[in-house]
This record gives C-alpha cells, structure tokens and sequence, in this order.
C-alpha cells in the first residue's frame, strides 16, 4: 500500500490539491482515517478542522472504511425509472448487506449517490472508480460474484461502449448516444485553426465577436459570455484564470461528457481563446468526480496539444501567448456547479458558495480574476472564433442564438443527445426522441420546469424554457408525486447547509408534500408550499436554494388536479403532526385502540 505521506509528496504538498490529494487517499486506503487526516494537516501547514471540515463535505470522501469494492449506485429519478429497485435488492441479497453499509468482512459496500451522468444507460453504478451502466439483477451476480473471487474492477467490465470509449485510456462501457449532430458542436471543425485565427487579431476583437454572437452561457444561467470575458479582462488583477466547469450535476444531464468524450480539442482550444481574450496564462478544467474515468484520456490529449504547440509556450508561434491548462477533480458534490462553489472546491477546500459580490470575474480563483464558463459555452465560442458571429446568428432564435445540446432519458425510443437549434418546441424534440405518450416533461432538471402536455408546444430557449441541458420524459404512468419527492431529496441531500432557508425550508415542504400524499393536506397547504417555497426562493444564497422548490411550484401549475384529488375536503385544517400515526406503534403494543385522527383535531 502507498502511504499516504508519499501521496502528499505527489501532490507536492500544495493546499489547493487537497481534493486531489484526499482522492487518493480514499482510493489507497478506501477512507480517510484520522492518522491520514492529521499527517495531510500537519504537512500541508492546514489545521486538522480544515481538512476534517473538507472531508466531511464531498460524497466520495468517508472516514471509516466503504469497502474493498465500494458500489455508488445512482439513485436518480432516470434510475428509479429502469429498475434500481430491483438491482438495489439484487446488490443487497448477493453481498449480504444494505445500501448505507459495508459486508461483514468489508468486502463490498453498498452506497447510494445521485446522478452519474448516464441518464440514457440506467441503472449505473461507479464500482471503485469504473463506470458500469445498463445494470440488471443478472448482471450484478455476475459483478459481486467476481468481486468475492477478487477480480479487478476493470477486469469485470465486458464490454466498450461506442467511439473514444473503446481507447485504451478510458475502456468504458459508456454509450455516447449522439442522436442528432446540429452544426456548432457537431459541425466542422479543424483543431488549431480556431486558435490560430484568434492570434490573428486582438484580444478586443476577440471579446467583441464573441459579443456579437450573442453567445449566453450555456449552464443553464444563459450570462453573456462576451460580458463576462470583457468584465475579467478589463481586471486590474494580478493574474486571470479560465476555470471551465465540467461539474455537471443536474440530474439528467450528461452533454458534457459526451463533449468530454468525443471533442476535448474542441473544448480545450475554447480554453485557450478565453485565456487570450482575457488575459490568461493558466486555465483549470474542473473535472466532476464521476467522470474522472475520463481523467488520463485527457490528460493525453492536452500532451497531445503541448507537442503541437497549441498549449504551452507562445501558442501557435505567436510570441508572447502563453496558456496551459490543468486538471482538477471534484469529489461529489452538487453545488460545486455553482461557480463560486466550484471555485472553492478547485481550490482544495468545503465547495461552499460564496457571497455574491464580489463575482469571480473580480475575485475568483485565488482571489485572481477568472471568468467560469461551462464546457459546451467554450466548445461554442471555439467555432464562433473558427466561423464568424454572423454564422452563429443565423442560427437559434434573436434572444438565444446558436444551438443547444440537449441530454434525453427517461420514456422514449431514442434516449441520448441531440443538438438542436434554440427555439425548438418540447413536441418536436419528444418526436425526434420517440415519445408518442408522454404526460410531462422535465426541462432543465429538477432546478427546472416540469412541462405539462397542453404545454408541448413551448419553446427551448432563454425566453421560454432555459436549460443547462437536462430533459426526463414521463409517461402517462408516472407518479408525478414520486417524482417530486426524488427531486426534494435530491435538494435535501446537497444542500450545503449553510443558510437556513435552504437547509431548512427545503425539509419543510418536503414534509408539507408528504402530508399531502398521505391525504392529509387541504387547500391551506398549498397555499403554504407555494408562500414557503417563493421564500426559500428569495432568500437563499446560491442557485441551488433559489431553484430548490421548483420541483412542488412547477408541478403546482402544470399538475394541480393532481394534488386537488389528494385533499381532504371536510375540513380547513389538519395539523401538520399526525398523532393517529405517531400513537399507532404504541397503541399496538398496548393493545388500545388507536388514536383517529379525527378525535386529535377536536
Ligand atoms: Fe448552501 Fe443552499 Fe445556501 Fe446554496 S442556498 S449556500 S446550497 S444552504
């Protein structure tokens, strides 16, 4: 075994790869036990609370051992759809113990975790870092059964999945699913020549073409990018960055990695066009951690753009111009896609969001300068630089120009990726998909909008319905209810914790929902839940707070009559604690007849 004190060596002792560091600790020792916690404190000249406080926060990190063979299956609403019931109790009857805890002779633990990335192949599961999708009952015999005869991971993968899956530095059994290549991302594109013809101009001309495009953010927030990369350029910092933020957590989103996968020149010279713009030496690709099967894949291609000159010292020949780009790992954590989030974890510490101002454009990566964009936003502005604003334009519609790359699960034929021009209705793409019945539609992912049939004809775009990317079919046999919850306790589960409307009003309507469902809710109810959820809305600090009721407001507008059928009707008001259900363990033992409901209202 490595000790740990040789990892931190390997990271050269450097505070801001903590995450890093801690990732191979846990991968090493499969915990981070508290001997490594203090010698990590102790050489990293950091406090034992600070690196406790970062451990404690990440989902991938743990202080007591997950097993040799440590399962994360996902636990997504895209999950639960094709079958994690049955594979969760398959997982637990062949390993012998429950999700949440490792087998007695620690040999497998069985672990829930949220989104993967693998929307269009569920069941997934990440068995010590190897991505394993399509999973069935049969297949997880098959998979504990090679665990307990100490098989390698990597070994029980049996088959690649389609294009750069199959290279030796992934050997994935991921599926691209690429249904439809629309012109931007899919389009021509000669690596290098982007890049070049940026060189050919000023870092002014660059900003203003990217303007010009009327390129928006394609994370789901839609910013100007042209503003932004003015805004940092314009900074009197010491140093800028170009952080690209490859977190995406969204359930149901999985573009980047397909982008990852497929185009990473594409991506990478996105990043170098930024440094230029805005001035730039470094740029950092956070890397979320379910993806970091990714990791050396890429980590060649960028040698691969060093020994073209494209990255390294004067890029291109063009004297002066210098830019490289590292990786950084996240560790599981939601609101790390959060760019202030993203920017503390990048910087080896607990990925809570800071307040807001000072932007990262004004105090970012170390407190430097540093625009944040989204992978798809720097493919995007790639091919601006390489085709022209004017080309860009002709695509979209006025407000939301260009195309968008959409990841499709849940009910239909075609599950996977589509890029399609902006403006798209949700009907035309649940024909390209092959949903003939679909009930409703999730887009933008739980922090989204759930879009009822009679609103199909909606459009995909910033001036309808934006999203960063997610969009889950449902069919007509769908609980709406079910979904609903998966999605509050999705929120739950990643709230940072740190403001309480957030922390603690996302619990409140959840139990509000739950009342609901049980046929314990009146009209007074909704009203509540609609009253609390604007609250948590306003009052939270980050994005993950502002959009967390969404899943119970969207669904209040589109599938009212839905949660109209579950109310009680005979009364005003029925107390929010249940004495009838809270009573009825005791008045069984007692042999007593239990508490009605009824009789605690009067
Ligand atoms: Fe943390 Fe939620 Fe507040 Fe964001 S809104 S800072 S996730 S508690």
């Amino acid at each position: 075994m490595i000790s740990t004190q040789t990892i931190i060596n390997r990271h050269r002792k450097d505070p801001t790869r903590l995450i890093d560091l801690l990732r191979d600790v846990q991968a090493e020792r499969g915990c981070i036990d508290r001997d490594s916690r203090a010698e990590i404190a102790r050489s990293l000249g950091l406090s034992e609370v600070e690196v406790e406080g970062v451990v404690s926060f990440y989902h991938f990190f743990s202080r007591t051992p997950v097993g040799r063979y440590a399962v994360y299956l996902n636990n997504s609403i895209a999950s639960l759809m094709k079958g994690r019931a049955s594979v969760a109790h398959a997982f637990e009857k062949e390993a012998g113990c429950r999700f949440g805890s490792v087998s007695p002779d620690g040999l497998i633990g069985l672990h829930d975790t949220s989104c993967l990335g693998m929307s269009d192949q569920e069941p997934s599961a990440i068995i010590n870092g190897v991505i394993f999708t399509r999973l069935t009952p049969i297949r997880v015999r098959s998979l504990v059964l090679g665990m307990k005869t100490g098989r390698k991971v990597q070994d029980l993968v049996t088959e690649y999945g389609d294009g750069a899956n199959q290279s030796s530095l992934i050997k994935a059994m991921v599926s691209n699913n690429i249904r439809k290549r629309g012109p931007i991302l899919f389009g021509p594109y000669d690596s290098g020549v982007a890049v070049r013809r940026a060189l050919s101009r000023s870092p002014e001309e660059i900003v203003a073409e990217i303007k010009n495009a009327g390129l928006l953010g394609r994370g789901g927030a839609g910013f100007p990018t042209g503003l932004k990369w003015d805004f940092c350029r314009r900074q009197k910092s010491g140093r800028h960055y170009v952080v690209c933020n490859a977190d995406e957590g969204e359930p149901g989103t999985f573009k980047d990695r397909v982008i990852l996968t497929e185009l990473p020149r594409l991506l990478f010279e996105g990043m170098s066009i930024a440094g230029y713009a805005i001035g730039a030496a470094e740029g950092i690709l956070y890397l979320r951690a379910e993806y970091a099967y990714l990791r050396d894949y890429l980590e060649s291609v960028l040698e691969t753009l060093r020994a073209e000159n494209l990255l390294g010292k004067d890029i291109a020949k063009h004297s002066g111009f210098h830019f490289d780009i590292t990786i950084k790992s996240g560790a599981g954590a939601y609101v790390c896609g959060e760019e202030s989030g993203l920017l503390q974890s990048a910087e080896g510490k607990r990925g809570e969001p800071r307040n807001r101002p000072p932007f990262p454009v004004e105090t970012g990566y170390l407190n430097e300068s540093t625009t944040v964009n989204n992978v798809e936003t720097l493919c995007a502005a790639a091919q601006i630089i390489a085709h022209g604003a004017l080309w860009f334009r002709s695509l979209g519609t006025s407000r939301s120009t260009g195309t968008k790359l959409l990841s499709v699960s849940g009910d239909c034929e075609r599950p996977g990726i589509y890029e399609v021009e902006f403006g798209l209705t949700v009907q035309e793409l649940l024909d390209m998909a092959g949903s003939k019945d679909a009930h409703a539609v999730q887009v933008g992912g739980p922090s989204g909008t759930c879009v009822a049939r009679p609103d199909f004809r909606r459009k995909i775009c910033f001036e309808d319905l934006p999203t960063g990317g997610s969009v889950i079919v449902f069919g007509p046999w769908r609980d709406i209810f079910e979904i609903v919850q998966n999605f509050m306790d999705f929120f739950i589960e990643e709230s940072c914790g740190w403001c309480t409307p957030c922390r603690v009003g996302n619990v409140l309507l959840k139990r509000k929902l739950e009342k609901i469902i049980a046929g314990r809710g009146t009209e007074d109810d909704l009203r509540e839940m609609e009253d609390w959820g604007r609250l948590i809305k306003a009052f939270s600090r980050c994005g993950l707070g502002q959009t967390s009721p969404n899943p119970i407001l969207t669904t209040l507008q589109g599938f009212r009559e839905q949660y109209m059928k579950v109310l009680r009707k005979d009364t005003p008001f029925v107390p929010d604690f249940d004495l009838s259900a809270a009573t009825l363990d005791a008045a069984l033992a007692t042999n007593r007849p239990p508490v009605l409901e009824e009789a605690s209202h009067e």
